[in-house]
């Protein structure tokens, strides 16, 4: 590059301002061999959100893993997401809503027992400066392990001490119904025997209520089932703004966005789970809502757009001030 060409790129004070910088900053800088706190927070009218990380699971999957694609079609599609054949990533978001009298967290993360590289919630708490003991109430989307399990650490305690527990009441009826334990498949008893574990000896702090219900003002479920059978997700709504919190009517977007008909295996009524997704999509898209899911992409919002095959999630920018 000439001379000329680079006064002209970066201007004659800027190119003086880095060539003395250049002259000062020959230190070695020491690496910090650790990673930095995965916290986002915005503002949903008056109510402050605050995004936190529980971090990833490369979940195994098989040629098993979509029921109504050929495993050819999806490997093209995992190559389309930079992501390798044998596993999904599955990135973990939870929510923290404060209403300005309560503060509420939506799904409780891994609590670090699905996977050596998920399970720093409580690290991210620390860092947006909230203390467990502040959370006032809990909602659960769902009872898979990585919505429920960081209700408890892994000896069984409490997390978030204070809290009351509100759980969707057509997901405890199937999942608490020891007739549906003893005809489950073997993997899914494992779901079964989990959720006993978290639940079995704080069921009476857990409140069930019926999707369609307002949980905390502001916040309303939506029954999504599919993906469960009590599958819910909620719209926040303060002021004139709202959010969309998808939970998981879709996991990763870059699969599932992108193939909103694909069942995956792990949904216990795939078709359902593909009609609420496209009911979901479809408004989000329409109504150019901002949107929430908890196995996006950190910081996990965004918005979605209609495609000729699909939807595409479109994230936000990062912003520094609220
Ligand atoms: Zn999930």
């Amino acid at each position: 590059m000439s001379e000329v060409t680079r006064r002209n790129l970066l201007g004659t004070a800027a190119a003086a301002t880095l060539a003395a910088s250049a002259e000062t900053a020959r230190a070695e800088a020491p690496v910090r061999n650790a990673t930095t706190p995965g916290v986002y927070r915005y503002k949903i009218g008056s109510y402050e959100l605050t995004a936190l990380y529980d971090g990833i699971w490369y979940r195994p999957i098989d040629d098993k893993f979509i029921a109504n694609a050929p495993f050819a079609e999806v490997e093209q599609a995992l190559d389309a997401a930079f992501m390798p054949h044998d596993k999904l990533a599955t990135p973990f978001t939870t929510l923290i809503v404060n209403t300005g009298k309560r503060l509420v967290l939506l799904d409780t993360g891994t609590g670090g027992q699905i996977a050596p590289s998920a399970g720093v919630l409580r690290d991210n708490l620390a860092a947006a400066g909230i203390d467990p003991k502040e959370v006032d109430t809990i909602v659960i989307s769902h009872f898979h392990p990585d919505h429920i399990n960081g209700i408890k650490d892994k000896d069984n305690a409490l997390i978030f001490p204070r809290a009351e527990i509100m759980v969707p009441a057509p997901e405890w009826a199937y999942w608490m119904d020891d007739g549906n334990l003893n005809t489950a498949p073997t993997d899914l008893k494992v779901v079964f025997l989990n959720q006993r574990r978290i639940f079995a000896d704080i069921a009476k702090q857990v409140t069930q209520f019926e999707p369609g219900k307002e949980v905390a003002p502001g916040i309303v479920t939506i029954p999504a089932a599919g993906h469960t059978p009590g599958h819910t997700v909620f719209a926040i709504h303060s002021g004139d703004q709202s959010l969309l919190v998808l939970s998981d009517t879709a996991q990763h977007p870059a699969v599932f966005a992108r193939h909103p008909d694909w069942q995956a295996s792990f949904d216990i009524d795939g078709a359902a789970a593909v009609a609420t997704r496209k009911t979901l999509f479809d408004r989000a898209a329409a109504d150019r809502m901002l949107v929430t899911g908890y196995h996006f992409p950190f910081p996990a919002c965004g918005h979605l757009i209609k495609t000729a095959t699909g939807y595409e999630h479109v994230p936000v920018e990062w912003q520094t001030a609220l």
